[in-house]
């Protein structure tokens, strides 16, 4: 535990409900396995008073904060400085204070791509990617993809126009390219061409563990070695990614997701990369008794 003192700086996340953040858990960790004067907090912040939660930040000197649901967007306009990352996904997940301004960045993008850069790197440019979900975590992984350099981006959803706005949202940029919707029906094209395929659906999350976002006839058409990779982490696996194990495919989890877009948060509150990852891995598993 953080020995608080008189000049202890200050750190947390704001959402609303906020309880069940897993973020103090893993960032007080690695606070303290860097021997920092520093403190991670959660702050229940009801919408209607995120602005003035966020003059009271400033006012008393907070040096950074997570944002989760639901001020991802909310936040936007009470900040100064909106990273390009940040702008594209349209949504902002970390908050840093400098030169007295508010700057917000996204990292999912960075937590996302992290094991694909690493453990799994490869040259992704024939490559496709398949992704099942529209909404927000969806933005991040269209980016993180294009950032990778993938041939093909396909998202796949359940509904019509909600698919068309997510589309027309990239607008004329590069991202808009190399990407196509579909709605569920096409799955059975789509699939036998995924070499990475991502649910960023909540479908087989806790409490219902049993549910996958496809069929086991669908999931067969998965090639082998594809890279299946749920951003869901409890339970682990889910049963997507039994389903898609069973088929020879590699399976990610979104743990790795979660502790790598919170080192790269804390990468910059701190500004330094000596962030102790393992650490904060730990923590999460400990917690989550993995
Ligand atoms: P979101 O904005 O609500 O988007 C969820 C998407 O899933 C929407 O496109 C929605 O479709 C679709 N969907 C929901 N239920 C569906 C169903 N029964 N059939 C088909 N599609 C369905 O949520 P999000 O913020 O993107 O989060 C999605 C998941 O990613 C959650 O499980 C979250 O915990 C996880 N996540 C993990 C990390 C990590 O670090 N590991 C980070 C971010 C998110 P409609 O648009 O048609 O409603």
């Amino acid at each position: 535990m953080t020995k608080v003192t008189g000049t202890t700086k200050l750190l947390g996340v704001i959402g609303h409900p906020v309880e069940h953040s897993l973020s103090p858990m893993m960032h007080n960790a690695a606070i303290a396995t860097l021997g920092l004067d520093y403190v991670y907090l959660p702050f229940a912040i009801a919408p209607e008073n995120l602005e003035i939660a966020i003059a009271g930040f400033a006012a008393i000197g907070v040096t950074g904060f997570s944002v989760t649901i639901p001020h991802k967007q909310a936040i936007m306009p009470l900040l100064s400085e909106i990273t390009p990352v940040a702008q594209a996904i349209g949504a902002v997940n970390t908050v840093t204070r400098k030169n007295h301004q508010w700057i917000g960045t996204n990292t999912d993008i960075e937590g996302f791509i992290a094991p694909l850069q690493t453990t799994y790197q490869q040259d992704w440019s024939q490559k496709v990617a398949v992704i099942l979900g529209n909404g927000g975590a969806a933005r991040a992984v269209v980016v993180g993809c294009y950032q990778l350099g993938f041939a093909e981006i396909y998202v796949v959803g359940r509904n019509e126009q909600r698919l068309r706005k997510f589309r027309d949202s990239w607008g004329s940029s590069p991202i808009a390219e190399k990407l196509q919707v579909y709605t569920w029906g096409s799955l059975a094209k789509l699939i036998p061409q995924a070499n990475l395929l991502v649910n960023t659906t909540p479908i087989g999350m806790y409490p219902k563990v049993e549910d996958s976002p496809l069929s086991a006839a669908e999931m067969a058409d998965l090639p082998q070695g594809a890279i299946a990779y749920d951003l869901i982490y409890i339970p682990q696996p889910t049963q997507f990614l039994q389903q898609a194990q069973k088929q020879g495919a590699i399976a990610i989890d979104g743990l790795e997701m979660l502790v790598q877009q919170g080192a790269a948060a804390l990468k910059i509150w701190l500004q330094t990369e000596n962030v102790p990852v393992d650490v904060m891995r730990q923590a999460l598993c400990q917690h989550l008794g993995l």
